[in-house]
């Protein structure tokens, strides 16, 4: 089978740009330097492109985890067109073919399945989905969405403005052009480039599998810390629809307080989330599948599997109860008439509930530390 032909404009404007990267740069820091004023402008335009692919282009325009103000629409649909990645009809409508197919090597367009360069570069660098490059179906909704007709169309333009113009800009404010145009011109794109591609390559291959071993994506925290929240990955495929992707405070996911903290200033709005007990189910069921994967070797393996299975039982019913009677007692605090003794009376069996809750969850934790 003849391989499909190669995009040359993608392979020089990659190979370039990275060149420069890797060698230019170094040498003009070492003989030349750069001062803070060029440091600190590619490091803010790194996190705006960043933040424009991960808040913009995945959690707003590809998920539509949350509402935003045309304002902010309009800065993330310029932040994108900086970051150089496309269109964001196009890079939503790739998108969500992958979490429709993920892993399926014939329709992801990055599968993870054909291996780290495929994933994280090598999928641009050929014409492999020529038959689909501009089957826009699956995005009829964003089709709707003016700023982001605007910018599709106008999408060359805006990224040769951005490209060009912001560095130029800035070089020329700090009277310096060749370290601007070198520095927040095509270090800060190498940069904001592959941090992107290792969410469809690396966080499909290193790091934890927390919630679903149904396909390959990863939980990683320190994946998290380079692509602005996104290395959270397993949840993120489980429940796409969150516009978080590490759930608790102390994950690292600036995308999240982005969008969090632009709520308060009604920039955004109809954040959602998934339901906790949900969450709490996709993990302990596979806590459940790891178990039994170690448990399965050893000798008394069919009595082990059924203990583990009936503690597992266990576990769900006593999680069913809790968020139950926790939705009751949600629903009471909110209901004027309710009566403060029924409330009283809510309350302390929540609390007997929740208590009952976490024996059972040490008892689970306890079984499955010694099958480990
Ligand atoms: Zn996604
Ligand atoms: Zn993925």
């Amino acid at each position: 089978m003849t391989k499909p032909r190669l995009l040359w404009i993608n392979i020089l404007v990659f190979l370039t740009t990275f060149s420069i990267a890797v060698i230019a740069v170094p040498y003009h820091a070492l003989t030349h330097g750069f001062d803070s004023f060029e440091i600190i402008a590619a490091l803010i335009c790194f996190c705006f492109c960043g933040m424009s692919i991960t808040a913009g282009y995945h959690r707003l325009w590809s998920h539509k985890t949350y509402q935003a103000h045309p304002v902010l629409k309009f800065i993330f649909a310029i932040g994108g067109a900086f970051a150089l990645q496309n269109s964001i009809l196009h890079w939503s409508s790739d998108h969500r073919v992958h979490h429709k197919h993920v892993d399926n090597n014939d329709v992801d367009p990055y599968s993870a399945k054909r291996g780290f360069w495929y994933s994280h570069i090598g999928w641009m660098l050929r014409d492999y989905h020529a038959d689909t490059y501009s089957n826009y179906d699956n995005v009829r909704d964003l089709q709707k969405d003016k700023i982001v007709m605007w910018q599709h169309k106008n999408y060359l333009l805006l990224s040769i403005i951005t490209n060009l113009g912001i560095p130029i800009a800035l070089g020329l404010l700090n009277g310096d052009l060749l370290s601007a145009v070198l520095l927040i011109g095509v270090f800060r794109l190498v940069m904001s480039h592959h941090t992107t591609f290792f969410i469809n390559s690396l966080a499909h291959i290193w790091g934890k599998q927390t919630y679903t071993e149904k396909n390959t994506a990863r939980d990683n925290g320190i994946l998290a810390f380079f692509t602005f929240g996104e290395g959270y990955h397993n949840f993120h495929h489980i429940f796409e629809n969150d516009y978080r992707n590490g759930i608790r405070w102390w994950h690292f996911d600036p995308t999240k307080w982005l969008i969090k903290s632009c709520s308060y200033l009604n920039l955004t709005h109809k954040l959602r989330k998934t339901p906790e007990d949900k969450i709490a189910k996709a993990k302990a069921r596979m806590q459940l599948v790891n178990s039994q994967k170690r448990v399965h070797v050893k000798e008394n393996a069919e009595e082990l599997m059924a203990k583990l299975q009936h503690e597992y039982e266990v576990l769900i019913e006593q999680m069913n109860l809790y968020y139950e009677t926790k939705k009751q007692l949600i629903a009471a605090k909110s209901c004027q008439i309710s009566e403060e003794v029924e409330r009283m009376q809510l309350k302390q069996r929540y609390s007997e509930i929740k208590e009952n809750l976490n024996q059972h969850m040490k008892n689970w934790n306890s079984l499955r530390s010694q099958y480990a």
